[in-house]
């Protein structure tokens, strides 16, 4: 599945370089439906790496938390399901690759999702020549077992700890096994909306993985079986591309 592209088609970005005490280290974009376990394989490469997370489901959510004039703006469409305008995100996802703790590369979760934040990413990564690899990497698993993932996901609102009714409940119902505090769900999280965002993720999301195909190391790996082992994937594909480019 994993199709390492002839370095001709890659984003145009410097070689890594070998003798810097902190050498660059890379940026993974990461792709899949909702569910597919983005998140968590973010937070995983994140640690190995020792770049930042960037998911901004997450950004905005702390924006709409802190009622700042974004998360008010956004508030309402993310309830509904849909995409927040482009303007909005790529002002935010500008903002944070600002901050120095990018330079080095960084995890990028559920962003880009449409072709104007793919093209704009490009250009300024481009612009910037960013001198660490791209890779854009689509965690693949079928809808049924998507659905089954997102409307058992449950949430600590104090320690942040995700459950799973199905796959990984909770030792007392409703209430989170380190802090006792109530969980929730996503307003985003029903059956309903989920659906809604496949059908978006379908017509936005799909060209702009089609889009990173042809313009950046793309991998795609199968998003069933223990989180280790997606993991592992992903790095394999990584060295494996890396070796090519070498
Ligand atoms: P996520 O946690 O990545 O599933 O994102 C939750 C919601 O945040 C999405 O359903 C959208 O409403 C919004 N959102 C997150 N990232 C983007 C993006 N790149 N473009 C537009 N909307 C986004």
């Amino acid at each position: 599945m994993e199709s390492p592209m002839h370095p001709a088609q890659m984003v145009s970005v410097r070689p890594v370089r070998k003798t810097a005490a902190k050498p660059p280290v890379g940026m993974v974009l990461l792709f899949g439906l909702p569910g597919a376990g983005k998140g968590t394989q973010a937070k995983e490469l994140s640690k190995m790496w020792g770049v930042p997370h960037i998911s901004t489901g997450d950004l905005l959510r702390i924006n709409v938390a802190h009622m700042t004039p974004l998360g008010r703006a956004v508030k309402n469409i993310m309830d509904r399901g849909e995409l927040v305008p482009d303007s909005l995100m790529k002002e935010m996802v500008e903002a944070r690759l600002q901050k120095s703790d990018t330079a080095r590369g960084c995890i990028l979760d559920g962003f880009p999702r449409t072709l104007d934040q793919a093209s704009w990413l490009i250009e300024r990564l481009t612009t910037l020549r960013v001198s660490f690899p791209i890779f854009a990497v689509r965690i693949h698993l079928s809808r049924n077992q998507l659905l089954r993932r997102i409307t058992g996901r449950r949430h600590c609102s104090l320690c942040q700890t995700t459950f799973n009714i199905y796959e990984n409940p909770p030792k007392r119902e409703g209430f989170c096994d380190l802090d006792n505090t109530a969980l929730s769900q996503r307003p985003d999280d029903t059956e309903a909306i989920v659906k809604k965002r496949f059908e978006l993720d379908a017509a936005l999301t799909a060209p702009v993985i089609e889009y990173f195909r042809t313009r950046t190391q793309f991998i795609e790996v199968a998003g069933d079986g223990p989180v280790g082992s997606i993991t592992a994937r992903i790095l394999a594909a990584v060295d494996r591309l890396s070796l090519v480019q070498a």
